[in-house]
């Protein structure tokens, strides 16, 4: 039997390894020490109460006869699909038909696989740093070349850094299809509606395929910053977009996700949405019941005030990261519309040093960002999911070193 060549040749995953294991040795030394961890990557709070209601009544009503269902629609249940369409579009402006929505297990699971439906040699660009599974899934398919100097030969990499205001310059070479994540993780910084309006432009001129990931669109409270990349004119044509239950309402244990592919998205004559349908119902047998139930419950109006609650206690948590650093005196950017802040290391400090810095001298977990990709070098990531209290402690500390 002959392995897949590029699944094998991919690098180990090894950006959170490492910092386990940077932890775990700093406490076998240091035994008594308090860590305050801003490194978190999942959410932290309780689901709330509505959600959880729905969740156990629908497992219940399974258990009836009237209740008992076996395989759903592969693409969800309409309850769900309008809950979807009324209440994170149509207050938007955003027309979305009933089969452009397609409910599925995770984000992650569908922007890993949206690459299935691009030609083996297509060119896939991508922001840097970045969400690794858009370059991993590529790279697991043959598409991205060789991998050297922390780069893929094929791959086009657009770097996001404080010097653009975190907003990639569009390439003038070809490119096929480009991933972007706004609100972004890692950078935690989100394109606004005329920066977004001119990729949108760049891609209907170039014929490019945008794979739009929205996994953070619930921690948008500007105005300025669209939550679907529809409300812009033009990307019905060219957009696809993964949105997810999991950092919005607390779903990353219970799994629930929805992408977007309006049915004017065509490329050679061909409609993705029709190419995913066909994709979907080969290889998903939909949603369990009880989850998109305990998901339609996020729409209700207790569901949503709980879920915002949550939201917003992250916010705020985000907010006194940011405001803590840059009154110190540090650079730091995101935590607006976002869970995440993307500090600089002080004077050009590598971001592996940062971080041991902050490990051995403040007893504060954080990410480097050189793990994001070659661009994120120099920086670090903070978390909003720890409680409001170690997050104020964790800060204070920071605040110390200086
Ligand atoms: C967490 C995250 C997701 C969500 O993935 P799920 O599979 O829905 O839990 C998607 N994209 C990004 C960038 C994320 O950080």
């Amino acid at each position: 039997m002959k392995i897949n060549r590029a699944l094998a040749a991919l690098p180990a995953g090894y950006l959170f390894q490492e910092v386990n294991h940077r932890v775990q040795q700093y406490l076998a030394e240091n035994p008594e020490a308090k860590l305050l961890r801003l490194g978190i990557g999942d959410v932290t709070l309780p689901l709330p109460a509505a959600v959880c209601r729905a969740f156990s009544e629908a497992a219940l009503e399974m258990g009836t006869p009237e209740g008992f269902r076996g395989y759903g629609p592969d693409y969800g249940y309409d309850f769900l699909i309008d809950a979807i369409r009324a209440h994170d579009y149509a207050p938007r402006g955003v027309k979305i038909d009933q089969d452009e929505v397609f409910i599925s297990d995770g984000a992650k699971s569908d922007v890993g696989a949206l690459q299935e439906l691009f030609a083996p040699d297509a060119i896939i660009a991508v922001t840097d740093p970045v969400y690794p599974v858009y370059v991993d899934s590529n790279a697991m398919a043959g598409r991205l070349g060789q991998y050297e100097n922390e780069r893929w030969s094929r791959a086009v990499y657009l770097p996001c850094t404080a010097e653009n205001g975190f907003v990639p310059q569009m390439p003038d070479a070809p490119v096929d299809v480009l991933y972007l994540c706004s609100p972004n993780n890692p950078t935690g910084t989100a394109l606004t509606r005329s920066q977004l309006s001119g990729i949108v432009d760049w891609a209907l001129r170039r014929d490019v395929l945008i794979v739009f990931d929205a996994a953070y669109k619930g921690f948008i409270r500007d105005q300025d910053v669209p939550m679907s990349i529809y409300e812009i004119p033009g990307a019905e044509k060219c957009a696809v977009e993964c949105c997810s239950f999991s950092k919005t309402a607390g779903f990353t244990g219970v799994r629930c996700a929805y992408t977007v592919i309006p049915k004017t998205v065509q490329y050679e004559g061909d409609s993705l949405n029709r190419l995913w349908k066909r994709r979907q119902s080969t290889k998903l047998n939909g949603v369990s019941y009880p989850v998109q139930r305990a998901a339609a419950a996020v729409y209700t109006d207790e569901g949503w005030q709980q879920v915002q609650s949550n939201l917003d206690y992250y916010l705020g948590n985000a907010r006194v990261i940011l405001e803590g650093l840059r009154q110190a005196g540090y650079e730091a950017f995101g935590g607006v519309n976002s869970p995440y802040v993307w500090m600089r290391t002080p004077a050009g400090t590598p971001s592996w040093d940062f971080f041991d810095t902050l490990l051995r001298r403040a007893q504060v977990v954080c990410t480097p960002g050189a793990g994001f990709g070659p661009a994120g070098e120099g920086y670090l990531r903070l978390t909003a999911f720890n409680t409001r209290d170690n997050t104020r402690q964790a800060v204070e500390r920071i605040l110390k070193l200086l």
